[in-house]
């Protein structure tokens, strides 16, 4: 019994059925999730429009003529749906041939094994062996935003916005801010970011976070660093932030990057004594929570927060909860090998110890970097910004992570990704024929 139809619920649900369980799995708004809805496709989608801009933009760079290409909010709204409705039926149909059982509803815990699903119809209760809460979670809206939908934005509301903003004021320098700021920016909108510490995207390696505020001001993105937004004023068609430090950032919409919160509200949790943290679930290395057949997957478990991390829980609860492989380690969750990624320009991704973390622990590591500007394959597309980073042992030469900054970095990072979670070594990499010529090629010149 699954509760949550995104990337964790859909995952499990997938892999339960496709090993023999009767899955129902309830969903009280569209199967594939907020993933799928407002996060990680709509704003690729809309990045992935903002890098074909960009693109022609430099066309000049590539032996072509001058293009000047302009966003058509219209073709860009059809081109949101259009994706999100292929994604949808392709996910739904997928459970359907699998014999999910799909109800439309709000699901709760009754009990142990009772689980209640709110429908149009009315109320079915279902007992259940085992029972996977993957409910998501929603954007957080601090009490100083007077959200409107209108000009005041959470980023569910960005996509597209019903009229493009002329200059963009985006509070929060996280991930979901940073890919904001450049998907803004890429279709000509005047941005300014908000980032209350010294430094954009706090969490990451601070050559790599630096790497991305060069462009940023290349790009005469406004940064007002070191400020923390304390209220929003609409004034017509203006909107200001104030700051804590007495700046104001003025633009035309402003949109809210501040996180997000579990939706464990409403689940009934109470019913069978699972307590949280925060709002988030705690949960065991096979994504237990405290009632043993009850597991708990995705953003609500208060873990890394992707998709990617969601799919992984639900399959490995689906394989626990079936018996398949409780005694092997690696069917364990193993956060710190996740790879994750900033789709902004230049993309920046890592996986694994960074190198900074690695300094703050007093830890012995190797790290080699090789430019991109090195690499033909980046001249040849004309953008030769960003580096590779690897650390390894030194002892071993197993790799321990890396960083890359620099296109397709989210693609590139698999390689890294796959030494980090095989216990590979730079040799391997080193030794491993990549095509010619490629920007994998960099990756084998980084492990030299
Ligand atoms: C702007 C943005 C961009 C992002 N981009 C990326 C990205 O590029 N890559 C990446 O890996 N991650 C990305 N993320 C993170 C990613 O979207 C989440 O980590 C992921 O959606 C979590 O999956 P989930 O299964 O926990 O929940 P969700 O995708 O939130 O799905 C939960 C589902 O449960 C349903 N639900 C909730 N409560 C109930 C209930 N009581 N009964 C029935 N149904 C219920 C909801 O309707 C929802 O459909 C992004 C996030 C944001 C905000």
């Amino acid at each position: 019994m699954i509760i949550g139809g995104g990337p964790g619920g859909n995952t499990a649900a997938s892999y339960a059925a496709r090993h023999g369980a009767e899955v129902v799995m309830i969903e009280r708004d569209v199967v594939g999730g907020a993933a799928h809805l407002w996060d990680c496709i709509p704003s690729k989608s809309m990045i992935a429009t903002g890098g074909a801009m960009s693109f022609l933009a430099r066309a000049g760079g590539m032996g072509l003529g001058d293009v000047s290409p302009r966003i058509d909010v219209d073709n860009l709204a059809a081109r949101l749906a259009s994706i999100e409705d292929r994604i949808h039926r392709s996910t739904s149909s997928m459970l359907e041939n699998q014999n999910v059982r799909l109800i439309e509803g709000t699901g709760s815990l009754k009990g142990p094994h009772q689980v209640v699903a709110e429908t149009a119809d009315g109320l079915e209760e279902i007992e259940a062996d085992v029972v996977v809460l993957s409910p998501g979670s929603r954007p957080r809206i601090p009490d100083w935003a007077p959200v409107d939908g209108e000009r005041i934005l959470t980023t569910r509301d960005a996509y597209p916005p019903a009229e493009m903003p002329d200059h963009l004021v985006v509070v929060g320098s996280g991930v979901t801010g940073v890919e904001f700021v450049h998907m803004f920016k890429s279709f000509g909108c005047e941005v300014t970011l908000v980032v209350s510490r010294q430094q954009v995207l706090p969490q990451k390696d601070p050559e790599v976070a630096a790497a991305l505020e060069a462009d940023f001001l290349r790009r005469n993105v406004k940064l007002f660093k070191g400020a923390r937004a304390q209220s929003i004023e609409r004034d017509g068609d203006r909107v200001s932030v104030h700051c804590d430090d007495g700046r104001v950032a003025t633009g035309s919409h402003v949109i809210l990057a501040v996180g997000s919160i579990p939706n464990s509200d409403g689940l009934g949790l109470d019913a069978v004594g699972i307590e949280t943290v925060d709002g988030y679930i705690p949960i065991d290395p096979y994504c237990r929570t405290s009632v043993p057949h009850i597991y708990a997957a995705g953003d609500v478990s208060g873990k890394l927060p992707l998709s990617s991390v969601a799919q992984m829980q639900g399959r490995k609860i689906a394989e626990h909860a079936m018996g398949l492989t409780e005694d092997r380690p690696h069917r364990q969750m193993d956060y710190d090998k996740a790879a994750s990624a900033v789709f902004t320009e230049p993309e920046i991704a890592d996986v694994g110890l960074a190198e900074a973390d690695a300094f703050a622990e007093g830890r012995k590591i190797r790290v080699t970097k090789v430019p991109f500007m090195a690499s033909a394959k980046a001249v040849i597309n004309d953008d030769p910004r960003g580096f590779i980073k690897i650390v390894s042992d030194p002892a071993t030469g197993v790799v321990l992570g890396g960083s890359i900054v620099g296109r397709h970095a989210a693609e590139l990072i698999a390689i890294v990704a796959l030494a980090v979670t095989a216990g590979l070594t730079v040799h391997d990499i080193q030794e491993s024929l990549f095509v010619h010529p490629t920007l994998a090629e960099a990756l084998a010149d980084a492990a030299e």
